[in-house]
């Protein structure tokens, strides 16, 4: 198979772990080019004015990415930092602006982002953008538009909100040790099991999301678009 080029846009710095490691690990094996585009800075909503503690926060996140990036073999990561949980005081536009930004750069065959149905509204809102900036116009790169589950903001999402059932997987048993070894570089962003952002929990949804397609490990996804030219 060619190179094909490929775009996580996330929310936070951690979703790109949690919502496709394992899948992008994998990509990288096969020789594709991965680009991790992190929207929100990841810190904002815990630390009202206090500025000094939150930019030492800013700081050893962003030191996590680029660790966990390591480890899974991403070559090109883009920061944003916009507010956290805040993403709904902003104008949709310049959050779309940014997408474009660098979806015009990378012009990506695969793109990955956020399913619609999560509790938290920056992930929510990600998708919203993603979708308007990857508009299935004649001439766009993007062929296969994909939705990741988030652990801790998918599934305590309103029962009412659109619930997340995977159409696609990928088979990570090969990946699931740097998938939970890049996880474990966001410390901060971890919980004592049985806590949905443990590692326990990711390693066990996991092992569940394998075993209903047949595999040790997988990854699920909702295909949000796939458009193919050959059958
Ligand atoms: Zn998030």
């Amino acid at each position: 198979m060619s190179l094909r080029k490929v775009l996580v846009v996330a929310a936070h710095p951690d979703d790109e772990v949690l919502g496709c490691g394992g899948t992008l690990a994998r990509h990288v094996q096969q020789g594709d080019n991965v680009h991790v585009l992190i929207l929100g800075e990841g810190v904002m909503s815990r630390y009202d004015g206090r500025r000094k503690a939150k930019n030492a926060d800013l700081e050893r996140l962003r030191r996590a990415t680029a660790d966990a990036m390591k480890i899974l073999g991403v070559q090109h990561l883009t920061f944003e930092a916009f507010s956290d949980n805040s993403f709904d005081r902003m104008a949709l536009l310049d959050i779309v602006k940014a997408v474009e930004r660098v979806k015009n750069k990378v012009h990506p065959h695969i793109v990955y982002t956020h399913h619609g149905g999560d509790l938290n509204i920056d992930h929510r809102l990600t998708l919203q953008a993603v979708l308007a900036a990857c508009r299935p116009q004649p001439d766009d790169p993007v062929k296969e538009l994909h939705a990741f589950e988030v652990v801790s903001s998918t599934e305590w999402a309103d029962p009412s909100m659109d619930g997340f059932s995977p159409t696609m997987f990928v088979d990570i048993s090969a990946t699931l040790p740097q998938k939970l070894r890049a996880m474990a570089c966001y410390e901060t962003e971890l919980r004592n099991w049985p806590h949905a952002r443990s590692l326990k929990a990711i390693e066990h949804l996991a092992h569940w999301r394998g075993a209903s397609v047949g595999c040790e490990a997988a990854e699920g996804f909702r295909v949000i678009r796939s458009i193919r030219k050959d059958a």
